[in-house]
């Protein structure tokens, strides 16, 4: 069963429309992955289901439920975490502080301090620490640890790898089965796309907008996606080859 439908979608900023008439279903459980260019509109979509910029056109349907007015306070109540790209943490508190604000939905579920730090101990190592003294990599992981102190039903990860060293972005890859093992469903936007191919069930490339491409991993080719990527022609994608070789 689908958690979130999102039908003919439209939004943007002012005059600038970013995302257009976009549709797609995540389904319960699912890993999806939104890959595209700079100014795609990935994040400005990942926005517009949070609820932290309204959908001009169009719907979303959250476990059956119509959330398309809803303020994104109450999309976060009902289950849905953004963790936006920049990471957005109050400097004037600690991690620890930071890590419980997630926990203001008082939604129930897995997720409290004693699992996250479980999950990255780095953050009990550093839950004293004023998170304006963290490095980026460190705050990326309180970004993601608050995300699942909400125990939400989709957790939306908008570029968590961006800029961060090579060893503090497996340690988050890594935690992804931990994380998938508790039903949580995910969007995950990623520009690497050989890691995206990694973790996906179904991949989404964006561009201009648009939702251009769709498929999981096993049936979309690299030349598909990198063609939709960049806006070359697509062909069509039933019964293409494996996209194993994909770099
Ligand atoms: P990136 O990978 O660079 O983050 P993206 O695919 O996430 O790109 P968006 O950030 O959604 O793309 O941007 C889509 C379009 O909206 C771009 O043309 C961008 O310049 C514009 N845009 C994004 N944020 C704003 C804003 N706050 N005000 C005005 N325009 C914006």
């Amino acid at each position: 069963m689908a958690i979130l439908e999102v039908k003919n979608i439209s939004a943007g900023y002012g005059d600038l429309t970013a995302v257009s008439d976009l549709s797609f279903k995540v389904e319960e459980g699912e890993l999806f992955a939104l890959v595209g260019a700079n100014g795609a509109g990935k994040s400005t979509l990942l926005k517009t289901i949070a609820g932290s910029i309204r959908a001009v056109n169009g719907s979303i349907t959250f476990k059956g439920q119509d959330v398309t007015k809803d303020p994104d306070f109450k999309r976060s109540q009902d289950g849905i975490a953004l963790v936006p790209e920049g990471r957005r943490l109050f400097h004037s508190l600690s991690v620890e502080e930071n890590l419980l604000v997630g926990a203001g939905t008082n939604r129930k579920g897995p997720w409290n301090l004693k699992s996250v730090y479980g999950l990255l101990p780095i953050l009990e190592k550093l839950k004293d620490r004023n998170s304006a003294r963290l490095s980026g990599g460190e705050q990326q992981a309180v970004a993601i640890g608050r995300a699942l102190m909400s125990n939400p039903d989709l957790i939306l990860l908008d570029e968590v790898s961006l800029g961060l060293a090579p060893i503090i972005v497996e340690q988050i890859y890594t935690s992804f089965p931990d994380i998938r093992k508790q039903g949580l469903s995910i969007i995950l936007v990623e520009q690497d796309l050989k890691r995206t191919l990694g973790v996906a069930d179904r991949i989404g490339c964006m561009l201009e907008g648009h939702l251009l491409l769709e498929g999981t991993p096993a049936n979309l080719t690299h030349q598909q996606i990198t063609d939709a990527y960049f806006g070359h022609s697509v062909q069509s994608f039933d019964n293409a080859p494996s996209a194993g070789g994909a770099q």
